[in-house]
């Protein structure tokens, strides 16, 4: 049966012949939404440590978290090749021949790693990082991930994010120049977004050159002010089934072109305060497929292709 949706997974498959998984470090780098050069106390939604797997952390060395996670996702998945995934704060955000050295020494760590993929602001790609990161990419697969979160200015004031649409937007301009694929990810229901609203984030993402996506739901976490106001004063969150229908209407808008990393936010069960759904990470994707089937439906059906060009294709042509 043909797939309903395009997921990472089997494209990296096609693109890399073999199974290939993410492997996450940490840089010990900082983010400038918390030290003070844009402002304080970082978005109101994060708290990193909800996202960490275990072993990873910037007390070892980059080899060593590396060579660790490769021996654990090649032990336990038969992953036969690996991205480094530099996930934690903001990993651009550092003078460029230390970010050089870095990622070197991750892309050196094993020969089974394949490529980079570096989640970062779009405030912290200057041009000089960006042209290193393409002399890296002459032979690696090397990604960029930014976080947009919100396709609207007022929800990003609002979550202390400390940079406006506008930057994403010239940050993604500089980087497509730069023929590096781009991924970014987006948050889904913030309270005060109406479902109208946040079901216009595909047709804006269709109309910027994107390669991958990462979709989350609005997860409420432990130690950050989203988490404090809402204890304070519970607000609505996306239920279970609420989650599955309009996830399935997301994709129905969304370009077939932009490759789907995520379709659903994740926090451990000790820093997640709501919505609790209690699924295992397989049964909410098996049950967004059988929304699809039941629907006879599929990525793009109900698009506004506002951007043609297949922007996948339009990066590896030169493979
Ligand atoms: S979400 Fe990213 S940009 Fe925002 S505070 Fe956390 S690390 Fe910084």
């Amino acid at each position: 049966m043909p797939a309903r949706y395009t997921a990472y997974g089997p494209w990296l498959r096609n693109k890399f012949g073999g199974r290939v998984y993410k492997v996450s470090v940490d840089g010990g780098f900082t983010c400038p939404n918390r030290d003070g050069s844009v402002a304080r106390g970082g978005c109101t939604y994060c708290n990193n440590d909800s996202f960490r797997a275990t072993g990873v952390s910037a007390r070892h060395s980059v080899e060593d978290q590396v060579q660790k996670g490769i021996a654990f996702l090649s032990n336990r998945y038969q992953a036969e090749k690996f991205l480094v995934y530099w996930q934690h704060y903001t990993n651009t955000y550092g003078p460029v021949d230390l970010l050089r050295r870095l990622f070197v020494r991750s892309l050196e760590a094993d020969e089974r790693v394949v490529g980079l993929s570096i989640g970062t602001r779009a405030d912290c790609v200057e041009d000089e990082k960006l042209e290193m990161l393409q002399d890296l990419a002459q032979t690696h697969f090397i990604t960029l991930e930014y976080g947009l979160e919100s396709i609207y200015d007022s929800t990003l004031a609002r979550l202390n994010r400390g940079h406006d649409r506008s930057c994403f937007e010239d940050a993604v301009r500089r980087t497509r120049k730069r023929g590096l694929p781009i991924c970014t990810h987006v948050i889904l229901g913030f309270p005060w977004e109406t479902r109208e609203q946040m079901l216009s984030y595909p047709d804006y993402l269709n109309s910027q050159p994107i390669d991958f996506l990462k979709i989350h739901h609005l997860h409420v976490v432990k130690h950050t002010a989203l988490g404090r106001e809402y204890l304070a004063d519970p607000f609505w969150t996306f239920s279970y089934p609420e989650w599955i229908c309009f996830v399935c209407n997301f994709l129905e808008r969304l370009s077939p072109h932009i490759v789907v990393q995520r379709l659903y936010g994740w926090a451990p069960d000790q820093d997640l305060i709501a919505p609790k759904w209690g699924k295992a990470k397989a049964v909410i994707l098996r049950d967004i497929e059988q929304e699809l089937e039941r629907r006879n439906s599929w990525q793009g059906k109900d698009p506004n292709p506002v951007n043609p060009v297949n922007p996948v294709e339009k990066v590896f042509r030169q493979d």
